[in-house]
């Protein structure tokens, strides 16, 4: 049975690349939310492999990522990176995406980030949907509790990272969000962290050293 229209998967590599690219440059010119449009240096769409089979989705652009027009480039991304480079891996080898294109915008001369809004949410996800229907990675994982509601509509974090869950049938893996670990530097946090991404490097079939098995284990 032909698969509707929208949700048609390109054939080819190129064909992928040239649906990829159109994506991209609908987002680059999206004015949904006159908010964040006014306040926005770029729009930071998502980087990386879009062969991959492992993409990492997040919140929202912050202050570094709307300066640089790439996701996970501030402190919370540098500690993204470490995640990927602990696994054997290099950026370049995934796939890192996020819930919101825009950082959301903030009263003037306030410092920081704000979570996104539901409408905001509601707004921009059908590009993720679609990156990921491109995309079609073998396994997703979730980076905090925004990401999870975003994706599949569920919350609290504490007790869902950790196991897995399905998004349109591939497997996704919810953990904390890097910044809560700079936030919170204790060891059995960042185990627990480890312990989720163990679980994923299974699922894919990643070699796993006796070495990477302890990491963050007291000794
Ligand atoms: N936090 C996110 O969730 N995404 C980014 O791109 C950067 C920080």
């Amino acid at each position: 049975m032909a698969l509707p229209s929208e949700v048609r998967r390109p054939e080819s590599g190129v064909e992928k690349t040239a649906a990829f690219a159109e994506l991209r440059a609908r987002a680059l010119a999206c004015v949904k939310c006159p908010n964040l449009v006014a306040a926005r240096k770029t729009v930071v769409f998502g980087v990386g492999n879009i062969n991959a089979d492992l993409m990492f989705v997040g919140e929202a652009p912050g202050a570094d990522e709307d300066e640089q027009g790439e996701p996970f480039v501030g402190k919370a991304g540098q500690l993204l990176t470490k995640i990927i480079q602990a696994m054997g891996l290099q950026r370049g080898d995934v796939y890192i995406g996020n819930i919101l294109k825009c950082r959301p915008n903030m009263p003037a001369g306030t410092p920081g980030n704000r979570k996104p809004t539901p409408e905001e949410m509601k707004t921009c996800i059908p590009y993720l949907h679609e990156q990921i229907d491109l995309i079609r990675p073998k396994v997703l994982v979730a980076l905090g509790g925004t990401a999870m509601e975003g994706l599949l509509d569920k919350t609290g974090i504490t007790k869902l990272r950790g196991n897995w869950h399905t998004y349109r049938g591939i497997p996704l893996m919810p953990t904390y969000h890097p910044s809560y670990l700079l936030r919170n530097q204790a060891l059995p946090e960042k185990r627990r962290v480890w312990e989720d991404i163990l679980q994923v490097m299974e699922k894919l079939n990643l070699p796993i050293s006796e070495k990477q098995r302890r990491f963050f284990l007291s000794k």
